[in-house]
């Protein structure tokens, strides 16, 4: 495993994740080329890396034609709303950079003879009849329910990326990326995390879709962003799931959220929505043996960093705030 060198482009970089990517590429070294339309991402994750000499930034969506002018060691595919309320609100503009997105950043990639990493999904297992998930199972996804337009662009995603590989000869890396939480998360993104951290830092009741049976495993931030870099520098072109393979009951995560949060909200039950996987739980056996990566953040830990976020933020979470 050799650490890569040079200017890295990072589409989606002004994201929750992309964000921590560039700052840790930018920490290590690397220069880097932030893109991002802004469409979820948000300038604000960037204030602490504007204004340094490695780091710039181009406000581009890249379902459109790629231009980025000079040298590029790697091409890092981060680039798509990624909550499930994304996938109802703007289910066009996912598809669209599922698809033309990530054939654009292909082509730039093929063009600089740049190594390049396509952020995958758990999601490309869709609602999964293998538990957990190793790389090796194909999935089970509604091809035309709400969930479809990530699906389906992320399998179609993996597709291409594949045959850039085999047919181009492009140096190529896939990651699955399960569950993820952390700072830079919206806080109305519509995901279990933050709505549950929010809600009980207002005080308001926590929203349980179902009976809140359905399983996920979180993975803090930081240690999915290190299993990113530990893939982009390996010569394994994957896929390989990095997630935390700790598996909660949404309810048992509310139950945390109230602990970590010192919060009395009560919880409300709402409708299931369509699709909802009924568990999920990644195989990170690959993860373990080609990377020598594993998760290090237990999710009290995790949970008590966003939520210290979230109160600075959301201005939630003060004296009075709480019930
Ligand atoms: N969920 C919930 N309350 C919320 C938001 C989500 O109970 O306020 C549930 C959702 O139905 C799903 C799980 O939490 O079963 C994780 O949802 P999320 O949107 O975070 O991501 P997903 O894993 O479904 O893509």
């Amino acid at each position: 495993m050799s650490r890569l060198e040079g200017r890295v482009v990072v589409a989606g970089g002004a994201g929750f994740l992309g964000s921590h990517l560039c700052a840790r590429l930018i920490d290590r070294g690397n220069e880097v080329v932030a893109l991002d339309n802004l469409i979820t991402g948000s300038l604000r994750n960037l204030e602490e890396l504007v204004g340094h000499p490695g780091f710039t930034f181009q406000h581009q969506d890249v379902s459109n034609h790629v231009y980025v002018p000079g040298e590029i060691a790697a091409v890092m595919n981060l680039a798509s709303p990624a909550s499930p309320k994304d996938f109802t609100e703007i289910p066009i503009p996912i598809l669209k950079v599922g698809a033309l997105g990530t054939h654009n950043l292909l082509g730039l990639a093929k063009d600089k003879g740049a190594r390049f990493f396509q952020a995958s999904t758990s999601e490309v297992y869709g609602d999964p009849l293998v538990h957990p998930q190793p790389e090796s199972y194909w999935g089970h996804v509604n091809p035309i329910g709400p969930r479809g337009v990530y699906d389906e662009a992320k399998r179609f995603g993996e597709a291409m990326v594949m045959a850039y590989h085999r047919h181009h000869g492009v140096d190529v890396r896939i990651v699955r990326i399960f569950n993820t939480y952390g700072p830079r998360m919206r806080p109305d993104d519509g995901r279990v995390v933050s709505n549950l951290l929010v809600q009980a830092l207002a005080g308001k009741p926590l929203t349980i879709y179902g009976e809140g049976e359905q399983t996920r495993s979180f993975c803090y931030v930081d240690d999915e962003v290190e299993g990113f870099l530990r893939l982009l520098d390996s010569d394994y072109v994957g896929p390989v799931n990095i997630g935390n393979p700790n598996e909660f009951t949404v309810r048992e995560l509310a139950d945390l959220v109230l602990e970590v949060t010192g919060s009395t909200s009560e919880l409300v039950f709402e409708p299931l929505p369509t699709d909802d996987p009924a568990r999920r739980r990644p195989d990170i056996a690959l993860a373990r043996s080609v990377l020598g990566w594993e998760p290090q953040v237990q999710l009290r830990e995790g949970l008590e960093r966003t939520a210290e976020h979230f109160a600075k933020v959301a201005g939630l979470g003060q004296e009075g705030d709480r019930r």
